[in-house]
């Protein structure tokens, strides 16, 4: 038995980031950057004025005020996206709209809030500064920079900085295909009539949404009978996934034939059991260098065992530095039991109230009790070394639903 530390660090090792695909740029959201993206172009092109208004020369408004203004000569009009034709002289401005590049001769740009349109002149009722409201070339982005180094997320900000820089395509890592087993005799799917004696096989779908969730791309393998014949089958057609997920068939009944299968089929078991509540008979290996978890049946027990070992799997095969839920501290509302040298992953709400966390448990903590996991969004980590866990104690809880993290409350950090 090796602890929940060590079979993580164990797989991490063995898991190498995919390769690069090039999609295009909307495609690329939420994906992990494969290439370095320097500039090939400024940002702005050219200098570029911030405001309605006229470029003029900043000397020729020194002494404007409301009483007091400087009367300019208007020499020609420059909408956004055209080209000035003519150079601003003393005594002289143009008419300037957001965006459009300021005529030679012109330092700055004064708002027109500012003027008064007197004919083919224009009163200026402000004194302006050299360079004010005038966006320069390479202002934002220079020629050549390095913008968004590999390895970044493409956010909206992304996007829209690629886009920016006339990337319609880029390179980004792969997402894995991941291949989905249930095992069992007693298992149906969901459309087949479920017999009164059997039990609908769930874990192939809280899998495949953990899969889809953190963005992997499930390979349905389907349900194997707890036969060698038909286990060995199911997993020679899952060798095309880049990793493999069973469930059930794992623990020390006569039927748990999936470790012996991957014996067999990849002759490469690696470790089996880990020091943790629920999910304790994990199995891992590899199949022909294709990494295989082998989880327990329990629909809770699988369902953390994936959180805790192949999201962070997947996470890295698609090229994230960040592989880990976030975890908080909270206060705990009511004791807990544990057993000591195992680490338990306890079903749990956590809430913000009154300028803190707070944590309590979702119920009944039984690895089959799938009610407590829908009603959690957190799993509270109680440590190896920890006999119990106390109401009003301290206690690590990662997160496991996001959406925490996004309610606005009064008062919210
Ligand atoms: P096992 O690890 O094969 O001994 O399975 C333990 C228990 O988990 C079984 O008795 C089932 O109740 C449940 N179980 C196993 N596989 C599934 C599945 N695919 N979907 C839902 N429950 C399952
Ligand atoms: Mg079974």
């Amino acid at each position: 038995m090796i602890t929940v530390e060590d079979a993580l660090n164990h797989i991490l090792e063995k898991i190498v980031p995919l390769g690069l695909e090039k999609v295009s740029l909307l495609d690329a959201l939420g994906r992990v950057l494969g290439e370095d993206i320097y500039a090939r172009r400024n940002i702005p092109p050219k200098d570029n004025s911030a405001m309605d208004g006229y470029a003029l020369r900043s000397q020729d408004t020194v002494g404007a005020t409301g009483e007091t203004p400087v009367i300019l000569g208007v020499i020609e009009d420059i909408p956004a996206g055209h080209i000035p034709r003519k150079s601003v002289e003393p005594g002289t401005a143009s008419r300037i709209m957001t965006g459009a590049p300021v005529p030679e001769g012109a330092d700055a740009v004064i708002r027109m809030e500012d003027t008064e349109k007197d004919g083919q002149r224009v009163k200026v009722y402000a004194q302006t500064k050299q360079g004010q409201d005038i966006r320069y070339a390479g202002e934002d982005v220079k020629k050549g920079e390095l913008v968004i180094p590999r390895g970044e997320i493409i956010r909206p900000a992304e996007v829209g900085m690629l886009a920016a820089l006339g990337r319609s395509f880029i390179y980004i890592h792969q997402r894995p295909l991941v291949a989905i087993l249930s095992t069992g005799d007693e298992l149906d799917d969901i459309d087949e009539m479920p017999s009164p004696w059997k039990i609908i096989s769930s874990n192939s779908y809280s899998l495949t949404a953990q899969v889809m969730d953190c963005g992997g791309i499930p390979l349905h393998i389907g349900i194997a009978k707890d036969t060698r014949e038909d286990l060995i089958a199911k997993f020679r057609a899952a060798l095309r996934a880049d990793i493999i997920i069973s469930s059930g068939g794992v623990s020390v009944g006569d039927y748990d034939l999936v470790k012996d299968i991957m014996e067999e089929v990849g002759n490469a078991m690696e470790f089996w059991r880990v020091a943790m509540r629920p999910g304790r008979p994990l199995a891992f290996g590899a199949m022909e260098g294709i990494p295989v978890f082998g989880l327990p049946g329990n629909p809770v027990s699988s369902m953390i065992s994936f959180e805790q070992f192949i999201r962070p799997s997947i996470l890295k095969m698609m090229g994230h530095k960040d592989l880990f839920r976030r975890t908080i501290k909270a206060l705990l509302h009511e004791d807990i039991k544990k057993s000591k040298g195992v680490k338990h992953f306890v079903r749990a709400m956590v809430k913000y109230e009154e300028g803190m966390y707070t944590v309590s448990t979702t119920g009944e903590q039984g690895s089959g009790i799938l009610k407590s996991m829908v009603r959690a969004n957190g799993l509270i980590i109680l440590p190896e070394d920890a006999a119990s866990a106390r109401k009003g104690d301290e206690v690590t809880v990662q997160l496991i639903d996001t959406s925490l993290a996004q309610t606005a409350q009064p008062g919210y950090p």
